[in-house]
C-alpha cells in the first residue's frame, strides 16, 4: 500500500508496509527525483568492537507504528535488527510535515542499547533520477569563497580516496554549508538544514552504486553494471550525533523544495529561513560603506622583522594618498605572524606596547580604520604556557589524544618544507577556561585602540570538530560550531563591557551561521564565480583580497558582487604603492562605484535571468538599486582577447566602464577590453513608463 502526502510544491510516496520514501516529485515541474526500486528509510551506525562497519539498515526493520494524514506522517521503529541479527534497545521516530518550508524531515532518536550510535542518515533518496532532458545533474555547497560545484551525473569522481570506500563518493556538510542544491537545467531541489544553533556535525553523502564506467573520465552514463541495471546515485542525509547509552536526541531538520532556475533561486528557500531565524549582526557604519583596504605584515615567525610600529604612521600617509581607507596589520604579535599563539601581546622587537598604541592613534586620527589580526583555534604546542596549562583545554579525540597539526609555515624553504614549522594544538572552543582565556588576548587587543579586529581562521579546527574530553565541562562529545558561537557572544559581550559597542569583528570566509555574530568577513579569492552569500546577505561587508601586479580577476569580482578590496602587494608584506597597475584599476572600479554608488553598491544582487550575454568569456551579475529599483548589469571579461556583446533586453540602456566612467548612449555591440568589464544601467525612464 502507498501512503502519498502532498505539499505546495512536492509530492512525497511511502511504502505502507515498510516506511520507505518510494517517491519524491516536484509540482513545479514534475520532476521525479526518486526512480523505482532502492527505496529507503533510514540507516543507524552501531560500531561493534569486532564489527566496526556495523549498521541499522531501516530497509530491514518493520515500523511499529506509521501514522500518515494528508500533510504528515510519523513513523516509529522500536527494537532494531542490526546487520549481526541482534535486537537493539533502539527506538526512532521519523516525522515528515508540509510547511512553508517545503517537506521537512524530522526525527527524534532514543538509545537504551549499550552501544554509540554514530550517525542516523534521514532522509535517505534510494535512486537519484534527472529531470527529462536534462543531460547533466550537480550537486552545490557553500565552499570557502562561494557555492562550490561538483557533478553526479554524467560523470561522479569520488571525493575520498577509492581505497577507503565501497562506492565512489561525495560528501559535504553543515554548518559551513547550511544548504545543499542539486542543480539540473533550469531546475533543482533545495536541500537546508534549517537549524539556527547546530550542536553537531550534518554531512549528505551521496554514493554512486556500484562504479563508474571509466576512471579516467569518470563517466557512468553509458555504463551497465553486472546487474544489468544503470549505475545509480544515492544519497542521504547523515546526522553525525555519536549519541550514547540512555541518551535521546531530536534531529536538525531537513527542509527540501524544489525550485525553477538557477542556483541563485534555489537559494531562496536559504534566505527566507534566514531572515526569519538568525539575528543581525553588529556592523559599525564604516564598515557598511564603499571604501577599500591593505593587509600589511609587520613581522613572521619564520622570516623576523619587515616593519616596526613606529613606521606605521608614514604608511599611514601613503595609505591616505591612495585613497585606502583600512589596514589590516598582521604579524604584529610576539614573534610574528602565528609565531606564539594564542598570545596577542606586541612584540618588543618591533616596539612598545604604547609605541604600537601611539601608532595606531595616529593612523585613526588621519582617517584609517585599523583592523588587528588575531587567531584564537590554535595553540602553539612549542610553549611552556602550552604544557603547563593549555594543554588542558585543547580538544582530544575519541582516544585521548591532542587534536593537532603542523602549523603555518612561513618564508624559509625548510620551514616551507614543513621541517620546523610551529605544531599547533587544536583548542576545545566548548571549554569555558579556554574561550576565558581568549578573552584575556581580546583585552590586549581592545587596549590598543583599533576599530576592530580579523579572526584568522574563525571556524577552522582541522575537521577536528568534536572534543571528547570529559574534563571539559561540556557534553562529551562536543561540537566545535558551538563553541565558536559562544566565544563570539563573548567577544561582542566584552566590547560592549569596555565601552567598544563599536568595535568591528570580523572573521574569515564566514558561513552563513557564523555571519550573525560578526560584522565583516575577509576572504582569499578562489576564481569563484558563485559567491551565494551575496544572494543571502545584499549588503553584508565582504572583503576580498587583490595580491597580483594587475590582478584584475579579482578586482573584477569586486565589482560584480559588491565586495569592498583589500590590497595585498607582495602577498601581504609590501607597499601599497608597489604594484601601481593594481592600484591604478582597484582605485578606478572604486571611483565607478562612488560615481554611480545608488547603482553599484545601494543594491541588491538578483539572478542574472535573459540578461546575460551567453558567450564563453563574459561574466556577469545583474543588481537592483534598493533607491530606485533600476537594474544594472555588470560585464565581465575573464579573457585575455576583446570581446563584443550585445546582453539582450539592454538596448536602451547606457554603458560605462572602469576605464571612462562617463554613462554613455550603448552601440550595438559592447567592446570590453581583456581582464576588463562594461557596467549597463538599465535607464530611468523605462522604470516610468
Ligand atoms: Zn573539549
Amino acid at each position: 500500500m502507498a501512503l502519498t502526502l502532498k505539499g505546495a510544491s512536492t509530492q512525497l510516496c511511502f511504502d505502507g508496509e515498510t516506511g520507505a520514501l518510494t517517491g519524491f516529485t516536484s509540482l513545479l515541474t514534475g520532476w521525479d527525483f526518486l526512480g523505482a526500486g532502492h527505496s529507503l528509510s533510514f540507516e543507524l551506525s552501531v560500531p561493534r568492537e569486532d564489527f566496526p562497519g556495523n549498521t541499522v539498515q531501516g530497509s530491514a526493520n518493520r515500523p511499529k507504528s506509521i501514522n500518515a494524514q494528508s500533510d504528515y506522517i510519523e513513523i516509529i521503529w522500536d527494537k532494531l535488527t542490526d546487520e549481526t541479527g541482534e535486537v537493539l534497545d533502539i527506538e526512532f521516530r521519523a516525522r515528515v510535515t508540509f510547511t512553508a518550508e517545503g517537506a521537512v524531515f524530522g526525527g527524534r532518536l532514543t538509545n537504551r542499547s549499550e552501544y554509540v550510535i554514530e550517525h542516523v542518515a534521514y532522509p535517505c533518496f534510494g535512486r537519484l533520477e534527472r529531470p527529462a532532458g536534462s543531460e547533466e545533474l550537480d550537486m552545490m555547497v557553500s565552499a570557502y569563497s562561494g557555492m562550490w560545484k561538483t557533478p553526479l551525473y554524467p560523470t561522479f569522481a569520488t571525493m575520498s580516496g577509492y581505497w577507503s570506500s565501497l562506492y565512489p563518493l561525495k560528501y559535504n556538510g553543515s554548518p559551513e554549508s547550511p544548504y545543499m542544491l542539486i542543480q539540473a537545467c533550469g531546475e533543482g531541489m533545495y536541500f537546508g538544514r534549517h537549524d539556527a544553533c547546530p550542536d553537531y556535525r550534518l554531512a549528505y553523502f551521496s554514493y554512486l552504486v556500484p562504479e563508474v564506467r571509466d576512471s579516467h573520465t569518470f563517466r557512468y552514463d553509458r555504463a551497465t553494471a553486472p546487474s544489468g541495471e544503470r549505475p545509480y546515485v544515492k544519497l542521504g542525509a547523515y546526522h553525525l550525533v555519536f549519541l550514547g547509552q540512555g541518551s535521546e536526541k531530536e534531529l536538525s531538520c531537513v527542509s527540501a523544495e524544489p525550485y525553477i532556475g538557477t542556483w541563485q533561486n534555489g537559494l531562496e528557500h536559504f534566505s527566507a529561513w534566514a531572515a526569519r531565524a538568525l539575528p543581525a549582526p553588529v556592523i559599525p557604519q564604516w564598515a557598511k560603506e564603499l571604501h577599500s583596504w591593505c593587509q600589511l605584515q609587520m613581522s613572521s615567525y619564520g622570516y623576523g622583522v619587515r616593519y616596526r610600529y613606529a613606521e606605521l604612521p608614514a604608511i599611514g600617509r601613503e595609505l591616505i594618498k591612495h585613497g585606502v581607507k583600512a589596514i589590516q596589520i598582521t604579524g604584529w604579535t610576539k614573534g610574528g605572524m602565528d609565531g606564539e599563539l594564542p598570545c596577542h601581546d606586541t612584540d618588543p622587537r618591533l616596539g612598545t606596547h604604547d609605541e604600537f598604541r601611539q601608532a595606531i592613534t595616529e593612523l585613526e586620527e588621519m582617517g584609517i580604520r585599523v583592523v588587528l589580526y588575531c587567531k584564537f583555534v590554535f595553540a602553539d604546542m612549542r610553549t611552556r604556557r602550552f604544557s603547563e596549562e593549555y594543554v588542558k583545554y585543547a580538544s582530544r579525540d575519541v582516544y585521548g589524544l591532542v587534536h593537532s597539526f603542523g602549523g603555518y609555515p612561513y618564508d624559509r624553504p625548510a620551514m616551507i618544507s614543513g621541517m620546523n614549522a610551529h605544531r599547533l594544538a587544536i583548542m576545545c572552543m566548548n571549554d569555558a577556561r579556554w574561550r576565558k582565556a581568549c578573552l584575556e588576548q581580546l583585552k590586549t587587543i581592545l587596549s590598543l585602540g583599533a576599530s576592530g579586529l580579523l579572526f584568522d581562521e574563525t571556524f577552522s579546527h582541522c575537521a577536528c570538530e568534536y572534543c571528547f574530553d570529559a574534563s571539559h565541562g561540556h557534553p562529551v562529545p562536543a561540537y566545535s560550531f558551538v563553541g565558536d558561537i559562544a566565544l563570539a557572544r563573548e567577544m561582542r559581550q566584552l566590547c560592549e563591557d569596555m565601552g567598544r559597542g563599536d568595535f568591528l569583528l570580523g572573521g574569515e570566509a564566514l558561513p552563513a551561521l557564523y555571519r550573525p555574530f560578526y560584522g565583516l568577513s575577509y576572504f582569499r579569492f578562489m576564481g569563484n564565480d558563485m559567491p551565494d552569500y551575496r544572494y543571502i546577505d545584499p549588503e553584508y561587508p565582504m572583503l576580498c583580497t587583490a595580491k597580483a601586479l594587475e590582478d584584475r580577476s579579482p578586482l573584477n569580482f569586486c565589482l560584480m558582487y559588491r565586495t569592498l578590496i583589500s590590497y595585498e602587494p607582495h602577498h601581504f608584506k609590501g607597499r601599497i604603492a608597489d604594484f601601481p597597475l593594481l592600484l591604478e584599476y582597484g582605485t578606478r572600479i572604486d571611483a565607478l562605484r562612488s560615481r554611480y554608488i545608488d547603482r553599484l553598491w545601494h543594491v541588491r544582487m538578483i539572478p542574472t535571468g535573459g540578461y546575460a550575454p551567453e558567450k564563453s568569456g563574459i561574466c556577469a551579475s545583474l543588481m537592483v538599486s534598493v533607491k530606485s529599483g533600476l537594474k544594472t548589469l555588470v560585464l565581465v571579461n575573464v579573457t585575455e582577447e576583446e570581446i563584443c556583446v550585445s546582453p539582450p533586453h539592454t538596448g536602451s540602456w547606457t554603458v560605462a566602464t572602469p576605464e571612462d566612467s562617463e554613462e554613455r548612449a550603448r552601440d550595438a555591440l559592447i567592446r570590453i577590453p581583456p581582464l576588463s568589464a562594461a557596467v549597463l544601467f538599465e535607464p530611468r525612464a523605462s522604470r516610468q513608463e
